[in-house]
């Protein structure tokens, strides 16, 4: 064992938090491209998750986001339930200015050269046309346009599991999953926060939505008979349920103080500021919070229907047990006392260490 002295922000320190198994990092000069393919854990299958463009600060800042974002896919395909690991990829760049099909393609044989360890998807920067050049390269992609095969604009599913989430809360608290009449403010009412503004109104809900687009929030607000409130006196006001489905990071130390609705539960990733903390303080608040994760798996689910020959019904299907897993999270924290997002933790990283010694015993 080396007896070399890490620094809390070098490469090597960083790569020992989380135990991923591998991690790469791409460099081509002619195409400008530096991306860095993180692989937390194929345990349960083959590594699934999205390729990232973003102008990053730093390599450290980049590297932190790939090491951080591939454990949460670990976790979430283990808790849905799928026979696929955790992985992501992030590639260093202004996606407006630096994209290029060359760029995208030489990535592609990254890809290919890990011989379908790793398969990813469109995330933030990167979309549906971008898959198909990687696709060119190999097929170890998702994402692709539904003309080639694809599955679409996963949006709608990744609502329809946020609805599962809400009702198995809905039914731990108020003894039914039925939503009539209970106030939810759906924070961002985009592609995600629409689709659930849409299913909410069927189940008769009282929906009251939020958005920084004016436009768009009087647009939607009118479509569905929502009621448009101001995103600054969101936390001001009296909801059963909140519905996060903007960025993360809104539920934190001071809007905590002030939140009055008894349930959180949305499509956002990262809500919580600071997992331990925040975990605790909704906890002891007798705030019910639906690890985000786990309800907004439906994104990664499209994906992985995708890879295993596209069902529509199917995909539905697998988004709907988002429900059954959510119940037996509150459970777990019920009788624990423990905060959901620990609870889902630990549900995960036993299903992976039970599927592990199976295959040891291969
Ligand atoms: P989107 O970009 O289509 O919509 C986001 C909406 O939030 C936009 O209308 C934007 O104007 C609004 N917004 C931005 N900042 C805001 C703020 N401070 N306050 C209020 N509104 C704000 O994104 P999306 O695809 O709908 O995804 C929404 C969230 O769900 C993101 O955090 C995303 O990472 C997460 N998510 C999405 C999927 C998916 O299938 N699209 C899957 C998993 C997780």
């Amino acid at each position: 064992m080396s007896s070399i002295k890490l620094e809390e922000n070098s490469v090597f320190h960083q790569l020992g938090l989380c135990g991923h198994q591998k991690v790469v990092f791409c460099n081509d000069e002619d195409t400008g491209l530096k991306a860095i393919i993180a692989i937390h854990d194929t345990t349960l299958g083959p590594a699934l998750g999205g390729t990232r463009m973003w102008a990053y600060k730093s390599e450290l800042e980049a590297l932190k986001d790939v090491l951080r974002l591939s454990r949460t896919m670990t976790y979430k395909a283990a808790i849905t339930g799928l026979n696929s690991g955790g992985g992501n990829a992030v590639i260093i760049g202004d996606s407006r200015v630096d994209k290029s099909e060359a760029l995208m393609r030489r990535f592609g044989r990254f890809i290919e050269n890990l011989n379908g360890t790793f398969i990813t998807a469109e995330d933030l920067g990167t979309n549906p046309r971008d898959m198909e050049y990687i696709r060119m390269e190999t097929k170890h992609v998702a994402g692709v346009p539904e003309s080639i095969g694809g599955s679409g604009d996963p949006s709608p599913v990744t609502a329809r599991g946020v609805l599962m989430g809400i009702k198995a809360c809905a039914k731990e608290l108020f003894g039914t999953d039925t939503l009539a009449g209970k106030s939810i403010a759906v924070q961002g009412i985009g592609h995600v926060g629409t689709s659930l503004v849409a299913l909410l109104r069927e189940e008769n809900a009282k929906v009251y939505v939020s958005d920084i687009n004016e436009e768009r929030l009087v647009q939607v607000a009118k479509k569905f008979g929502a009621e448009a409130i101001s995103n600054n006196t969101i936390f001001d006001r009296e909801f059963d349920i909140y519905a996060p489905c903007a960025l993360g990071g809104t539920v934190k130390t001071s809007t905590i103080e002030k939140m009055k609705c008894a349930i959180i539960a949305g499509s956002a990733n990262n809500q919580l500021a600071d997992e331990k903390l925040h975990g605790r303080m909704l906890l002891e608040k007798g705030i019910l919070y639906a690890p985000d994760y786990l309800i907004n798996a439906g994104g990664m689910i499209n994906c992985y229907s995708e890879i295993n020959g596209y069902n529509k019904k199917r995909t539905m299907q697998l988004a709907d047990n988002i429900y059954e897993a959510t119940r037996n999270v509150l459970k777990k924290s019920k009788e624990e006392n423990i905060p959901t997002n620990q609870a889902a933790d630990m549900i995960a990283e036993k299903r992976i260490s039970d599927i592990k010694k199976i295959k040891a015993s291969y």
